[in-house]
C-alpha cells in the first residue's frame, strides 16, 4: 500500500479549488489522504456525516482531481475516522457497497428486502456538513427554534417531543433538522436516525401498499431512534398518508422516540390536516422561524463567506444585507454568486463588484426602492387589516383580498420570486401567488373602482412619504 505524496495532494486540492470552487469548503482542510492501493485513493474525513456527504455528492470532482493530480486513473473513496477505527477492530470492510452510507450510522437502520433497499437508499436524505449548529446564526427571528433544536439534539426523546419547526422558505428549517441529526450522530454514530422528506414517506408508503410490503414499511419507520420528516405540510389533503403517519407517530411516541418535523405552516394552519394530528403536533414544542433582521442577515452572509474560505469586506456584507431581506437562501445565493464572479474575474470582492452583480440581478428596470414593508404599510392601512392576518391561513374575503393585492404589488414592484412572495404571506406556494395575481388582474378589468384603488396603492408605494 502506498500513499499520495504531499505535492500530489496539494495539486489535487488546488485543482478542486480552481475547477470546482462551488463545492469547496473550509473543512476540506481536515481531509487527509490515508491510503492508495490498486488505483484506489482513500481520503479520510473527520466525521461520518462528512464522509457520507462527500461520497454521495462530491465523488466525481474528486475523481477528476485525483486523476489530474497523479496523471493516473485513480478512483477516490471516502472513509471516516470512525469507520476506519472499526475496520481495524473488526476487520470488516470500511464501506458497505459503493456510494452507500457507512454501516451502523445514519443510513439504513434495519435490513430490508433487496427490491426495497435500493429505493430507500435513494430516498434517504444526505446530510450536508454545512447544516450544523456551528454554522447556524441564531437571532430574534429563530431563537426559540434554535434553542429547542439544540435541546432535542442533547436529549433526544426527552426535551421536546415532537419538535415542530415551521416558517417560510429559505428560513433555516432544513438546516436545523440536519443540525439535530448531525449533532446526535457525531456523539453517537449508532443512533438510528431516519431523515426523509414527506414526499419520500408518502411514496414509500404507497409503494409498500401496492406491493403488499406493509410489514417492511412498519419495520422501517417504527423501529428507529429518531424520525425526522422535512416539509410535513405535504400531508395536507392526503388522507391515507395522514392515517399511516398517525400510527407511526403513536408508535414512536409511546416508546419515547424523538420525532422532529418541519412545515411551511403551523399545525393548525396546514390545510385539511386531521385534528388528531394537529393536536399531536402541539404536544411537544412548536417553534417558528421568521425572516432574519438586518444584523442576522449580515451574520449569515459572513458565515456563508467563511464556510467558503472567502474574505468579504464588511461594507459588502452590509450592502447585500440591505438589498436582500427575504430569506437566508437568497442571501447565500448572492454570496455564492459574488464569490464565483470574483474568482472568475480574478479580482477581490468589493463594493463595486457587489453593486455590479446585485444590480444585474434585477429582472426588469422596475422601481427597486419599493420594499415589502412599504407594500404592507400601504395595504394594511387601506384595508384596515393586520400583517399577522395577511400571513395567516385565514381565508375570509376581508383578508384574502388585501393579501392578493399585496402579492400583486410585490410581484409588480419587487424582485422577489413567486415562491418567496408566497412564503412571506403565510407559507403559500407559488401557484397561489400566480392565482392571486390573475385574480387581481381580472378584477381590475371588470371593476374600475377596484382598479383605481389598486393603482392608487401602486403609486403610493412607489413614493412613500
Ligand atoms: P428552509 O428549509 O426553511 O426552506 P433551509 O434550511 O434550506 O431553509 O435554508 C436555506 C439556506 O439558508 C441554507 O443554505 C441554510 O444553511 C441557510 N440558512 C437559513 N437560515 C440560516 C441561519 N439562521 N444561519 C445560517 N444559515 C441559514
Ligand atoms: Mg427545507
Amino acid at each position: 500500500m502506498t500513499r499520495l505524496d504531499s505535492a500530489q495532494w496539494q495539486r489535487l486540492m488546488d485543482y478542486l479549488r480552481d475547477h470546482h470552487a462551488g463545492i469547496c469548503r473550509q473543512w476540506f482542510e481536515e481531509l487527509e489522504p490515508v491510503a492508495m492501493d490498486s488505483g484506489l485513493l482513500e481520503i479520510q474525513t473527520s466525521t461520518n456525516v462528512q464522509q457520507n456527504y462527500l461520497q454521495n455528492k462530491c465523488l466525481e470532482p474528486f475523481n477528476e482531481a485525483a486523476q489530474h493530480a497523479t496523471g493516473a486513473l485513480i478512483a477516490v473513496r471516502f472513509v471516516s475516522e470512525t469507520t476506519r477505527a472499526r475496520t481495524a477492530d473488526t476487520k470488516q470492510p470500511a464501506l458497505v457497497g459503493e456510494g452507500v452510507a457507512p454501516s451502523g450510522s445514519f443510513g439504513v437502520p434495519r435490513p430490508l428486502p433487496d427490491h426495497l433497499a435500493g429505493s430507500y437508499d435513494a430516498d434517504q436524505m444526505v446530510l450536508s456538513p454545512d447544516y450544523s449548529f456551528d454554522n447556524f446564526i441564531s437571532g430574534p427571528n429563530n431563537r426559540l427554534a434554535y434553542a429547542a433544536a439544540v435541546a432535542v439534539a442533547d436529549q433526544p426523546g426527552v426535551a421536546y417531543n415532537p419538535l415542530f419547526i415551521h416558517g417560510g422558505v429559505g428560513l433555516g428549517k432544513t438546516h436545523l433538522l440536519q443540525a439535530i441529526c448531525q449533532k446526535i450522530l457525531n456523539a453517537n454514530p449508532d443512533h438510528h436516525i431516519l431523515y426523509v422528506s414527506c414526499d419520500a414517506f408518502m411514496n414509500q408508503f404507497f409503494e409498500c401498499v401496492r406491493s403488499g410490503q406493509m410489514s417492511e414499511f412498519h419495520q422501517r419507520y417504527r423501529h428507529v431512534d429518531m424520525l425526522v420528516i422535512d416539509d410535513i405540510h405535504f400531508l395536507a389533503d392526503k388522507e391515507r398518508s395522514q392515517e399511516e403517519f398517525f400510527h407511526t407517530f403513536n408508535e414512536l411516541y409511546q416508546h419515547n422516540k424523538q420525532i422532529v418535523l418541519s412545515s411551511d405552516a403551523a399545525p393548525n394552519e396546514i390545510p385539511k390536516l386531521e385534528e388528531r394530528l394537529i393536536s399531536r403536533f402541539n404536544w411537544g414544542l412548536v417553534a417558528q422561524v421568521g425572516r432574519p433582521c438586518f444584523e442576522t442577515r449580515i451574520a449569515i452572509l459572513k458565515a456563508k463567506a467563511e464556510l467558503r474560505g472567502a474574505e468579504v469586506p464588511h461594507e459588502v456584507l452590509e450592502f447585500i444585507a440591505s438589498r436582500i431581506d427575504s430569506n437566508a437562501r437568497e442571501l447565500e445565493g448572492a454570496m455564492t454568486n459574488l464569490i464565483g464572479h470574483a474568482k472568475l474575474q480574478g479580482q477581490a470582492i468589493d463594493l463595486g463588484l457587489a453593486r455590479e452583480m446585485l444590480g444585474a440581478e434585477v429582472p426588469t428596470p422596475r422601481n427597486n426602492q419599493v420594499t415589502l414593508q412599504a407594500i404592507i404599510d400601504a395595504v394594511t392601512a387601506f384595508y384596515n387589516v393586520k400583517l399577522q392576518d395577511l400571513q395567516s391561513r385565514r381565508r375570509h374575503k376581508s383578508i384574502t383580498e388585501p393579501r392578493q393585492v399585496c402579492m400583486w404589488l410585490a410581484r409588480k414592484n419587487t424582485r422577489f420570486s413567486l415562491e418567496e412572495i408566497g412564503g412571506y404571506f403565510g407559507g403559500r406556494d407559488h401557484t397561489t401567488v400566480m392565482h392571486s395575481i390573475k385574480t387581481v388582474d381580472e378584477r381590475c378589468e371588470k371593476n374600475p373602482t377596484y382598479a383605481a384603488q389598486v393603482s392608487q396603492l401602486n403609486s403610493q408605494i412607489q413614493q412613500p412619504e
